[in-house]
């Protein structure tokens, strides 16, 4: 049987969890709005905050634009599972993983799981890349301004990316 962990306020407290989302490929707003719909339908989880939606430059990728948000989600489900849930809403929505940093109909990231450090082969929190993209930063700050340092933030100006408006509910 998988191992199973719990919250830090233990088995079933929600924690806030902030997730971010990225698709380049096909109907990228349309993949972003099913997969919000798929996470306010979980059993016990809460869509608290959804940012503005944004489109921006690949980083270290090809292919067209990305289309990105950043989602606060209080769930009671443990780091881990939550992982697997989103992992399965991006297979629902035909991912391939072809190669590193492919262009994606589907991105769900874990950036934050309350104030939680977690380092598991599977499963890194904070997200360890999120500090250096403007794409996780900007909409992360627009949700959470107290989990961006504006340090980290100055840093990732030279980024392209672009604020297109309101998107959920
Ligand atoms: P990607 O192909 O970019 O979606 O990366 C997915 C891989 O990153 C999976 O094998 C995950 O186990 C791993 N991973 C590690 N930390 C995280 C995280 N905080 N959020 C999402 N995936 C993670």
């Amino acid at each position: 049987m998988a191992a199973v962990s719990f919250p830090a306020g233990g088995p079933g407290t929600p924690v806030s969890a902030w997730i971010g989302l990225g698709a380049n490929l096909g109907d990228a707003r349309a993949a972003l709005l099913g997969a919000l719909d798929a996470m306010a339908r979980w059993p016990g989880s809460r869509l608290l905050r959804v940012s503005s939606l944004y489109r921006s430059a690949p980083v270290d990728a090809g292919g067209p634009d990305y289309w990105n948000a950043v989602a606060e989600l209080a769930t009671p489900l443990a780091a881990i599972d939550l992982l697997h849930a989103l992992q399965a809403i991006e297979q629902a929505a035909g991912r391939e993983r072809p190669y590193r940093n492919a262009p994606r109909t589907l991105d769900l990231d874990v950036l934050l799981y309350g104030d939680e450090r977690i380092d598991t082969p599977e499963l890194t929190v904070p997200h360890p890349r999120m500090g250096e993209r403007a794409f996780v930063l900007q909409p992360l700050a627009e949700i959470a301004p107290g989990r961006v340092e504006p340090a980290r933030l100055a840093a990732v100006q030279s980024q392209r990316i672009e604020r297109l408006g309101p998107f959920w509910p």
